[in-house]
């Protein structure tokens, strides 16, 4: 890492900025400049690192669109400045904030990466430490005096992911995300070993970076289970003003075949409601067609959500809507990868 690099560090809370609060013993979001003051090896590392904080860090699990809407504001307002960019974001839904900013974040030439931990940074086992140190490394890794990672990743415990293939999966182990369906893309162990073939093609340098601000929350996903009935699917896609909800369906893409159903995802297709098929498996892909329980959805022209995770798919629904991306044209747009999402 050359001296120059420069590193922003985006503080949007999580747990590791947390502290417990004495009566009570739960974990609440501290301040800051407490954070950067508890890793002094901050100072060790051979780059500049300049921070910035959300005014009122967050639990992630009161993230909603309006805060990726000003994660993307920051990196828009700084990203001539920096060479990459380290988002600490707790693990509960960094999935869905760092695939939001994959969609929203286009042409991207430098790195953003987002991480948390498992446990605070002031506690003694803590994970937070390796995990913000490493993070900061990667993202002043260059190639030829450009940076080498120009895509939005999520690193944790060892492994760099593409945000957009990942998935939280364990609430305890330190070993949190998990991408199914694409190989992580750097691993470190005594070395960062970054696995370039992986890595999501390098920007066109003519394009310019451009931040999309605009995301549609009129969306909805629909987890299959047995015995779910008419009333409850009506209830879902009768909704006034929703545009796309996702089924989550079963194995390979595959639905009842009763009547009632087809019909009823017929009608909404007809009132223009967009219908994405995402399996419920961790991975593994939607295939509609291979058995007979998924051939009317095909034949009804339900998009095909491959092996997009639903956290991949709920946001890059939240940003086509933003895009106003037209009924003609949604179905293939969304079947193809537009940030390396889905195979
Ligand atoms: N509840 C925390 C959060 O998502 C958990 C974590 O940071 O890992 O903010």
């Amino acid at each position: 890492m050359s001296k120059r690099t420069r590193i922003l560090l985006i503080y949007t809370g999580g747990t590791i900025g947390m502290v417990k609060e004495y009566q009570t013993g739960t974990l609440k979001p501290f301040n800051f400049d407490k954070l950067v003051e508890q890793i002094p090896e901050l100072g060790q590392l051979d780059c500049a690192i300049h921070s910035v904080s959300f005014k009122h860090p967050l639990d992630s699990s009161n993230m909603n669109p309006t805060h990726w809407i000003h994660i993307a504001e920051i990196i828009e307002k700084h990203y001539e400045e920096y060479d990459g960019f380290v988002v600490l974001h707790g693990s509960d839904t960094m999935s869905y904030t760092s695939s939001a900013l994959s969609y929203m974040l286009e042409n991207l030439g430098k790195p953003v990466i987002f991480t948390g931990s498992q446990l605070p940074i002031g506690d003694l086992r803590t994970d937070a430490k390796e995990n913000l140190i490493t993070s900061i490394q990667i993202a002043g890794m260059q190639k030829g005096n450009r940076p080498l990672i120009c895509e939005v990743c999520l690193y944790f415990e060892h492994n760099l992911y593409r945000a957009n293939r990942t998935t939280k999966v364990n609430a305890e182990h330190f070993e949190a995300f998990t991408s199914p369906n694409y190989p992580p893309l750097a691993e470190s162990g005594v070395h960062i070993k970054v696995n370039e073939e992986d890595l999501w093609e390098p920007v066109r340098r003519r394009r310019k970076f451009v931040a999309h601000k605009i995301l549609d929350d009129r969306v909805a996903i629909f987890k299959l289970f047995p015995g779910f009935n008419e009333q409850l699917l009506q209830g879902i896609l009768r909704i006034s003003d929703l545009q796309a909800v996702i089924l989550e369906t079963y194995g390979a893409g595959n639905a009842p075949t009763e009547k009632w159903f087809i019909d009823e995802l017929s009608a909404a297709k007809k009132r223009g409601l967009h219908i994405v098929n995402v399996t419920q498996c961790s991975g593994g892909a939607v295939s509609m067609g291979r058995y007979e329980t998924s051939e009317a959805l095909r034949r009804l022209q339900i998009i095909n959500g491959s092996d997009i995770t639903t956290e991949g798919a709920i946001t890059k629904l939240m940003y086509m809507l933003g895009r106003e991306i037209s009924s003609a044209s949604f179905k293939t747009v969304f079947e193809t990868s537009i940030r390396g999402e889905m195979s």
